[in-house]
């Protein structure tokens, strides 16, 4: 197993006249790194590195393992960089292009979603490494050394057939593409896959088969129905498909699995921040930065949103915060109390946001089997709200969880191992991107 290690590399330099000293660092690590001498190299130092390859402008290539960098310098001398290996059976390298890092935890991973299911990431420092074929090193080769030849690839190729569309999920929102114009747009920097058609993005997520509902579609629904008639908005945290999915295939008969929920892809990052600026603004401009102010734009006079004690949002709307006051581990049954109320008063849009479900799945992890009294009390709570209202209702969830160490968690992809259970956290992150939707409206709203 490898060990994480500091880099310990050594940097001579000439500084020449004619030339820029500046030497592209790619792989996993922010995009657009170089090597300046001499501070910046100094960060290079600190970067905690499984290998690291280093690429001449010729395509030759030497990947070195972090056991092993001690033994290799970098200079910088009449106008080109070039490697030094103290090693034999080991020649260094003359006139490099770039060096690329390989990271045990990477800031950044792409990741490709068929279906339900989670194919694959795509790291850079891979990718980087998929254009080179690996050469013998000769008879004194020595382990922790290997030296590659550039040969002519593609990108990597994501999918067994090619399909008529897909889904990019950027770090800014989500688009559709054939699969024409995913292969004329999609651009691999060095550090990370980006879109041409969009500028500054970072591509997360591709996705084949994806779900065709979108939380997107909230926000426009919200829109057009809550001017002309009252709109109850049911928000169910962390409720992802696929533990709805578990529930039925263990024979369970649980109420959230008989309403017509169906899975929805969500925002990314997977956070509740993420989805109620979607939810509540129809886009992710801006995000994270700035206050999270939401249904500003709607035109209407009454609106109420009923949260936990701590707020999510702020809004031109009043958001009524609820305690735990009879101490019973949530909040959920006061603010089910208070929703009760609401229902009899006149409004445009209520929204009823229920905690249980992501709280207890952060605590045990998102399997039914640990799960049953948070999934009956908020089934519950819904089955009751809906009993007593008739109009228009939108019931979603802002994400799903997947299996960590220590429960359950949702949020970004850099924070996912790569190498994972399969048995238990098989879906692995596609979990945190399916939540669940169900519109019920009345056909006149679309008048
Ligand atoms: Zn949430
Ligand atoms: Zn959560």
């Amino acid at each position: 197993m490898r060990k994480i290690v500091c880099i310990a590399l050594f940097l001579c330099f000439v500084l020449s006249c004619s030339s820029q000293p500046f030497l592209t660092v790619k792989g996993d690590i922010p995009r657009q790194h170089n090597i300046s001498p001499p501070g910046s190299f100094m960060y290079l130092k600190e970067v905690t590195t499984t290998q690291m390859l280093f690429v001449a402008k010729n395509g030759d290539a030497v990947a070195i393992v972090a056991d092993s960098l001690h033994t290799a310098s970098i200079s910088f001398e009449e106008g080109v960089w070039n490697l030094k290996v103290k090693q034999p059976g080991v020649a260094g390298l003359h006139d490099l292009d770039y060096i690329a890092v390989e990271r045990e935890s990477p800031r950044y991973q792409l990741a490709v979603f068929e279906g339900l299911n989670h194919l694959f990431f795509v790291r850079p420092y891979a990718e980087i490494l998929r254009g080179f074929e690996q050469i013998p090193l000769g008879t004194k080769a020595v382990i922790g050394y290997t030296r590659y030849k550039k040969k002519e690839s593609g990108f990597v190729r994501f999918f067994d057939s090619i399909p008529d569309s897909l889904l990019v999920v950027t770090d800014i929102g989500e688009k559709v593409y054939t699969y024409q114009e995913f292969a004329e747009n999609l651009v691999f920097d060095g550090s990370y896959f980006s879109m041409r058609d969009i500028p500054k993005s970072e591509v997360m997520i591709v996705w084949k088969d994806f779900p065709q509902k979108s939380i997107y579609d909230i926000y426009p629904v919200i829109a057009e129905v809550s001017p002309k008639r009252p709109l109850l908005l049911i928000f169910l945290d962390g409720l992802g498909a696929s533990l709805l999915a578990d529930c039925e295939a263990r024979g369970w008969d649980i109420y959230l699995n008989k309403i017509g929920l169906e899975p929805m892809r969500t925002v990314y990052p997977a956070t509740t921040s993420a989805a109620y600026r979607v939810v509540g603004t129809g886009n992710m401009d801006g995000f994270p930065r700035g206050p999270l102010k939401v249904f500003m734009q709607l035109d209407i006079e009454k609106a109420y949103i009923l949260e936990t004690s701590h707020s999510f949002v702020s809004s031109k709307y009043p958001v009524i915060n609820h305690t735990d006051q009879n101490r019973n581990g949530t909040t959920d049954d006061e603010i089910f109390a208070s929703a009760l109320e609401y229902l009899d008063q006149d409004f445009d849009m209520l929204l009823v946001h229920f905690h249980g479900i992501d709280r207890g799945a952060h605590a045990r992890g998102p399997d039914g089997m640990f799960l049953q009294r948070e999934l009956n009390a908020v089934g519950g709570y819904v089955e009751e709200l809906l009993k007593k209202w008739q109009g228009d209702y939108i019931i979603f969830s802002d994400h799903g969880m997947h299996f960590v160490a220590t429960g359950g968690n949702h949020g970004r992809l850099d924070n996912m191992p790569m190498s994972v259970d399969k048995e238990r956290y098989g879906r692995a992150w596609i979990e945190d991107m399916v939540g669940v939707i169900k519109y019920s409206i009345k056909e006149e709203a679309a008048e």
